[in-house]
């Protein structure tokens, strides 16, 4: 059933919680397959939310569920790679260079601007996004029920056939319905902003994600804009961010100013909003799906920012599950546990490796190492990329063995 604007009284088809990514993503899909959809989302738009480098995985997702044009008309800056520093060495990517054949690039996207550009499309398409419309409870005994207020303040009892849960850090059905579970990563924290002023590379370099390793154990990024602006972050344990005295804006600008890299390129900058902080947003959940519902985006599992996997994760799990829903609602029995629980976990599997091995120092060992082989590096490079369901590479198959044991031959080649 196709629901109208302003209508949350009439049984949809589906009811998404959200309209960021996973959510508009998601949207898309189902009414592509000619399902009847409506999105609730809690804020209005423009709002800001971290989470702005792009992969090149994304692309492919944005393609498919015809949105990839609407955001290209926004001008986004190019993001061709990702570039490591620690110190002198420098260990860089190129998106162009991978071992996957996919997108050789992508964007560095404000996004603030990017989810309501998504937002604006599927409205566009005629799907009704709900704004300033809460979920508060859930129902999923008959009929999948969401307790709902709506801007005005009135309560409503939204019906659906099948409820998807894009609501990111609001987590509404992990929190209503007990599947929240803690992350097996450790509490980190972060502070960042935008500023202006950076001096940023020339050319091709320019739009490149800097990640920059403190001498006193975190890490910096910067991702510049094309409106001007530059997302600046750390990333750290909370006692690191302890060391640092004053308010968060001054912690952070002495963070920058004691790594050199981020120091000579930010000397000066203003800094244009005030400095956020989070803390503990690595959240996982004890299942993705149940009956009448799942889970797609951040509302699922949320590893660590620091290789910018997010977006492409929550595009990844809506493109999946979209297709899964559409079936469920044709009557198909789905395996839900499989095709999507198991699916989405041997990816994020891959960049759990990933992370794990960055916080204890064995990529730094890879990338920083004496000698490179361009195989290796391609493989890096596609799993930097996104493409971490790609069974082809080696580092996808075979992560947690493989990252320690190419360690170890970088750790031979430089002893
Ligand atoms: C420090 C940090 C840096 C990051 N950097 C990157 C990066 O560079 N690249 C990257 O890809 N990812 C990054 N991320 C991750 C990124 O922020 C998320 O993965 C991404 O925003 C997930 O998108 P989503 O659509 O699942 O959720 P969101 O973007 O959070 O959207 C969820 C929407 O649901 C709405 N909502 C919440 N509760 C309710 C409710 N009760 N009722 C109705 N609506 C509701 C919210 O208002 C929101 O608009 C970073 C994360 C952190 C913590």
């Amino acid at each position: 059933m196709h629901p109208q604007k302003n209508d949350l009284d009439s049984i949809a088809d589906v009811t998404v919680i959200g309209a960021g990514p996973a959510g508009t993503a998601m949207a898309a899909f189902l009414h592509r397959a000619r399902h009847g959809v409506r999105v609730l989302e809690a804020t209005s738009f423009p709002r800001f939310v971290i989470g702005e480098s792009l992969l090149p995985h994304c692309m492919d997702v944005l393609e498919s569920a015809g949105l990839l044009e609407a955001v290209k008309a926004r001008g986004y800056m190019v993001k061709p790679g990702a570039l490591f520093l620690r110190g002198n060495e420098r260990c860089g990517f190129t998106f162009g260079e991978q071992h996957t054949r996919g997108w050789g690039w992508t964007w560095q996207v404000p996004r603030a601007d990017f989810d309501q550009t998504l937002s604006n499309e599927v409205e566009r398409l005629g799907v009704p996004i709900h704004w300033k419309t809460s979920v508060t409870a859930a129902s999923f005994d008959g009929t999948p029920t969401l307790e709902v207020r709506d801007a005005s303040g009135a309560r409503h009892s939204v019906r659906s056939r099948f409820v998807v849960d894009a609501s990111g850090y609001g987590r509404v059905l992990p929190k209503l319905l007990g599947l929240d579970r803690p992350s097996d990563l450790p509490t980190r924290m972060s502070l960042f902003t935008h500023v202006r002023g950076d001096r940023r590379p020339a050319g091709d370099e320019e739009g490149r994600i800097w990640i920059c390793v403190h001498p006193r154990g975190a890490w910096i990024w910067i991702i510049p804009f094309s409106n001007g602006l530059t997302s600046v972050g750390a990333v750290s344990t909370p006692d690191f961010f302890d060391g640092f005295t004053g308010s968060p804006e001054e912690k952070l600008r002495a963070i920058l100013a004691s790594e050199p890299s981020a120091a000579a390129r930010l000397a000066g900058v203003s800094f244009e909003m005030d400095v956020q902080t989070l803390r503990g947003y690595s959240a996982s959940v004890s299942q993705l799906s149940g009956p009448g519902y799942c889970l797609v985006g951040n509302a699922t599992e949320f590893l660590d920012p620091v290789f910018s996997s997010g977006v492409t994760l929550a595009l990844e799990s809506s493109q999946r599950a979209a297709g899964l829903v559409s079936r469920t609602l044709r009557g198909d029995k789905v395996d839900w546990a499989t095709d999507y629980d198991a699916y989405m976990a041997s990816g994020i599997d891959v960049f759990r490796t990933f992370v794990t091995r960055w916080y204890d120092g064995t990529l730094g060992e890879i990338f920083f190492g004496p000698r490179q082989d361009p195989q290796i590096r391609a493989q890096i490079c596609s799993v930097l990329g996104g493409y971490v369901w790609d069974a082809s590479n080696p580092l996808v198959r075979e992560h947690a063995r493989k990252v320690p044991q190419l360690a170890r031959i970088a750790r031979d080649a430089h002893a």
